[in-house]
């Protein structure tokens, strides 16, 4: 019989932590196993305490003023330490940029396997963990077992619902460790230009493609955003290859769900459509009517989007 027991949570992102804490509780309790969520840094105490409300048993709490900042040989050498000792049955890590590659390595470490970017998680009768994610460029969905264990699968942010908070605390259990001074130092570090609030969390996107011929037409769309109270959003080639944004939405983007996803001017292939399934409403504006998007959208408008757009900032200014 395994000697690996419980269900683990870790993500740099105390936000995302709180998010797989939902879908943890349900594993843990189908397992009929603890479930609890480690938290690395420094000065953390207050968020990890509230973190013990949302259905963890356990929150570990890893500080050091060396942790203060997210270094990858720290965070890991801590989380290997961390889980060598407690051995887990299933870990979820934010599917963070930091933390994919940290789950990534934390599995080679302890010799088992790694599942990115899963946006379901359940268990089969022999209580294993299944992941599902999407695969084949968002044609296909895969669904995984391990054969090893800890199993160790990424979560997306939004992935899951926000579990509501509990009744009774978990129990906040600080860890003395010791952090060994990393080999890399890093020397600066510089926040990347993104709008404020993260898309993933956006009600409201009004996004942009390569049908938006100047940056300039940026504001066009920022005006229905404004009135909306949403966000701008843009398929891949606005970023990468335009350089108008740091970020886009899509399969090797942001995966997106948001109430109202407005799609200007994108013709909607499946790299882009696999980011935006778990909108509520799709709005598409194409002046293509075969463009693949109106296949995918729940409302669609065939016309110039330099028409379109304007005229949807002002009918919706008239709205009460
Ligand atoms: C491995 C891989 C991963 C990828 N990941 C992503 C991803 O995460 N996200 C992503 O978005 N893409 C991704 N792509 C790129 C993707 O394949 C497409 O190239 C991209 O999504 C196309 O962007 P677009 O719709 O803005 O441009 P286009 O395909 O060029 O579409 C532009 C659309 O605008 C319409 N249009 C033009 N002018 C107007 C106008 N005035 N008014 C109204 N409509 C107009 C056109 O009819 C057309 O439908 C990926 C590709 C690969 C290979």
């Amino acid at each position: 019989m395994s000697e690996n027991k419980g269900v683990w949570v870790f993500s740099e992102d105390l936000d995302l932590t709180m998010e797989m804490l939902g879908k943890g509780r349900e594993l843990a309790d189908k397992l009929q196993t603890s479930l609890a969520a480690v938290v690395i840094g420094n000065n953390l105490k207050k968020k990890a305490d509230g973190l013990a409300k949302y259905g963890a048993d356990k929150v570990y709490l890893a500080e050091d003023p060396a942790l203060e900042r997210f270094h990858p040989e720290s965070h890991l050498a801590v989380l290997f330490n961390i889980l060598n000792n407690f051995k887990p049955e299933i870990l979820l890590v934010g599917s963070t940029r930091n933390g994919k590659p940290i789950a990534a390595r934390l599995a080679m470490r302890l010799g088992t396997g790694c599942i990115p970017d899963c946006t379901n998680l359940d268990l089969d009768e022999r209580g294993r963990l299944v992941c599902e994610r999407v695969t084949y460029g968002g044609n296909a969905v895969a669904k995984l077992v391990f054969k090893t264990k800890p199993q160790i699968a990424t979560v997306p942010a939004r992935a899951f619902d926000e579990p509501e908070p509990k009744d009774h605390n978990g129990q906040l259990v600080k860890l003395d460790l010791k952090v060994e001074t990393p080999k890399v130092e890093i020397v600066e570090t510089k926040p990347l230009e993104t709008s404020s609030v993260r898309i993933e969390e956006a009600d409201v996107i009004i996004s942009c493609g390569r049908g938006l011929e100047k940056k300039e037409d940026i504001s066009m769309l920022e005006g229905v955003s404004k009135v909306l109270c949403g966000q701008i959003g843009c398929s891949r080639p606005l970023a990468e290859d335009r350089k108008w944004f740091s970020e886009w939405v899509g399969l090797s983007g942001h995966k997106v769900r948001p109430k109202l996803y407005v799609a200007c001017g994108i013709s909607g292939v499946i790299q882009h459509v696999a980011g935006i399934r778990e909108a509520k409403i799709i709005v598409a504006i194409n002046k293509d009517p075969e463009a693949p998007i109106f296949e995918v959208a729940d409302y669609g408008v065939v016309g110039n989007l330099y028409e379109i757009l304007p005229a949807l900032k002002e009918a919706l200014q008239k709205q009460p």
